[in-house]
């Protein structure tokens, strides 16, 4: 069944996204990949309303009529095809994103090439032993990176126009406490395989949530020295479109809140 948490302009994603009057995310609930440390723990976990894919696509009208740059589908995966008959219903003419954990499967990801404008996937692991810890994903680095060639292919050109992405491909990584060489090995899989020019946005705001406390090594905060090693990494390999954060952002503030009475839904 449909679920949506929340839909909302939000104005902290990367600056091509938000740009100055907000990105149009639309959280799905539940989530195909169950992080212990998922920043939106409950939400991953199901918790939302019923929606019908009529009701969806007047959330992405609302979401445009607010001035949104995109409708920001995050967490999508699991509900592709109800977001596939939303925007047969209803094509808004702001891009769409495409905001997932970046477990995909290639043959969902090519049903979607006349609806997704932008993908925005995680690349979360390069090594699978904290993918099968943290995210019960014992293949994820080989299932990812096969995502995102295809995400590429699918949108082989970064369209940047007025400081606003129309088309393209931003991949993310959040770095997590006592994970460098997990990292760094992300960070050499961009660099070998991909352009160097290719938006990479490299967070540096985990907080420990969910569950993390029943795993002392990312029981914490990043230590800004683990993030400046990450970002100098990314420099040295030459990624020259990549997306720095302030540190300052690792708070629980910057959680979206789920019982906002000011969401559009
Ligand atoms: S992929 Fe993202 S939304 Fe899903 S459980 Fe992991 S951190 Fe949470």
């Amino acid at each position: 069944m449909l679920k949506v948490a929340r839909a909302s302009l939000h104005k902290w994603e990367e600056p091509i996204i938000s740009g100055t009057s907000g990105s149009g995310t639309v959280f799905f609930s539940g989530c195909n990949l169950k992080c212990v440390y998922c920043q939106n723990y409950e939400v991953s976990r199901g918790k939302g309303k019923a929606i019908t894919a009529n009701e969806l696509a007047d959330v992405f009208k609302r979401l445009e009529d607010l001035g949104a740059h995109n409708v920001n589908l995050v967490t999508p995966t699991h509900f592709a095809d109800d977001i596939i008959k939303a925007c047969d219903i209803y094509r808004p003419s702001i891009p769409i994103a495409y905001n997932c954990g970046g477990y995909e499967n290639p043959k969902t990801l090519e049903r979607l090439k006349d609806v997704v404008d932008i993908f925005i996937p995680d690349f979360k692991y390069s090594d699978n032993s904290l993918a099968k810890k943290y995210s019960n994903c014992p293949n994820y680095f080989e299932i990812c990176t096969k995502a995102i060639v295809k995400m590429r292919q699918l949108c082989p050109a970064d369209i940047v126009e007025g400081g606003i992405m129309k088309k393209g491909l931003i991949i993310r990584h959040l770095v997590l406490p006592n994970a460098l060489d997990n990292t760094k090995g992300v960070i050499d899989w961009l660099a070998n395989n991909m352009s160097k020019d290719t938006y990479f946005s490299l967070m540096g705001q985990y907080v420990p949530y969910g569950e993390a406390n029943k795993f002392p090594k990312i029981n914490r905060k990043l230590k800004p020295l683990e993030y400046k090693i990450a970002v100098n990494h990314a420099l040295k390999q030459g990624l020259e479109n990549t997306f720095i954060q302030s540190l300052e952002s690792a708070t629980e503030e910057f959680i979206p809140d789920f019982d906002d009475k000011s969401l559009i839904y």
